[in-house]
């Protein structure tokens, strides 16, 4: 799991790398400039790397927030832009491309009031992406549109 919030701003500003290992599996994260590139290879008993399994790229987005710069990690996969990236056997994506959708017990409380920020959204737009507010669809009642724009930003002004 590579979750931006666990990171330094400065790490993703230098190049630098860092692995984890996984039973017989070695991630190998790499920060170059704009993005971060994910190894994963097996590995023997002494963690050296045997073969590289896969590889994937995830394109670092900064996004200009009120507060400063909002960091997100474009999925591998589907591109969508999310905070926490996930590795399942050989294959890294986000929650939607792994299929992790409905794991919420697995989540934290900042994880979970993310998950209802962005199950709002989807409610408009099942599409709808992590960094802004979908657009009212033309068959919706004004008054339903506004009561989860309301809802929406209750919930994501406890996340900021
Ligand atoms: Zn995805």
């Amino acid at each position: 799991m590579l979750n931006l919030d666990h990171l330094d701003k400065a790490d993703l500003e230098a190049s630098c790398s860092w692995r984890v290992y996984k039973g017989d599996r070695a991630i190998t994260f790499s920060v170059e400039a704009g993005g971060i590139t994910i190894a994963t290879h097996s590995c023997d008993e002494k963690g050296s790397c045997i073969a590289e399994l896969a590889r994937n790229y995830a394109p670092i987005h900064r996004i200009p927030v009120h507060y400063g710069d909002l960091r997100l990690l474009g999925c591998p996969d589907c591109g969508r832009r999310c905070r926490i990236l996930y590795s399942l056997a050989v294959r890294v994506g986000c929650r939607f491309c792994l299929g992790l959708l409905y794991s919420s017990e697995n989540m934290g409380p900042r994880d979970r009031a993310w998950w209802a920020v962005m199950k709002i959204r989807r409610r408009i737009d099942a599409n709808a992406s992590t960094d802004e507010f979908p657009a009212r669809r033309p068959r919706m009642k004004r008054r339903i549109y506004r009561q989860l724009v309301e809802r929406h930003n209750a919930k994501l002004a406890r996340l900021n």
